[in-house]
């Protein structure tokens, strides 16, 4: 049997992004493999779901934290980004304004957030090909400009959801 060691840390991970973008079908789909077509409630989230993960033979504990109610820019308080590790920064790719509004997030972001804090750019909705506003190559454009992760994910498919939170909690493992 292979030996596996826990790290002591919990790392905080926090889904941001506009309403409807899908913030909480993916951390439902991460957390249970399941996906619900409809909204869940815009005002009454999840909370957060405690997720252990094992990046070589680490077990990593990841605290993910889903924001609802408070997506509106500027309305989360600034507390709640200082201590995160880690943000999940989901657009919807047949939703251009979410798209555009990414900007604005990153720049909140930039002012509120740990400088060293990992983000990860997600263009979710990734299987709705034929209402597509965003095309993959402006989601890797923005994500190089600011130097951030970038996948097209899937709450409804499951493409690239594990691997999301799994590149996450390995840049995390090695960064400290
Ligand atoms: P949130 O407001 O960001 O938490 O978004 P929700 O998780 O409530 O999702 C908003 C809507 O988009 C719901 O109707 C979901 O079923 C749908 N949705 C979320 N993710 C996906 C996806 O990857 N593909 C498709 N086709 N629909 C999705
Ligand atoms: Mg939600």
């Amino acid at each position: 049997d292979v030996l596996e060691e826990t790290e002591q840390i919990t790392h905080k991970v926090i889904l941001l992004g506009d309403s409807g973008v899908g913030k909480t079908s993916l951390l439902v789909k991460f957390d249970t493999g399941k996906f619900q077509a409809g909204n869940f409630s815009a005002t009454v989230g999840i909370g957060f779901t405690n997720k252990i993960v094992t990046i070589d033979q680490t077990r990593i504990k990841l605290q993910i934290w889903d924001t609802a109610g408070q997506e509106r820019f500027r309305s989360i308080t600034h507390a709640y980004y200082r201590d995160a590790h880690a943000l999940l920064l989901l657009y919807d790719v047949t939703n251009k304004t979410s798209f555009d509004n990414i900007r604005a997030w990153l720049g909140e972001i930039r002012e509120y957030a740990q400088g060293d804090v990992v983000i990860m750019l997600l263009g979710n909705k990734a299987d709705c090909g034929i209402q597509r506003a965003v095309r993959r190559e402006d989601g890797e454009r923005l994500s190089r400009e600011y130097n951030v992760f970038f996948m097209e994910t899937s709450a409804k498919s499951g493409q690239n959801v594990d691997l999301a939170f799994l590149t996450v909690a390995r840049e995390l493992k090695y960064r400290q």
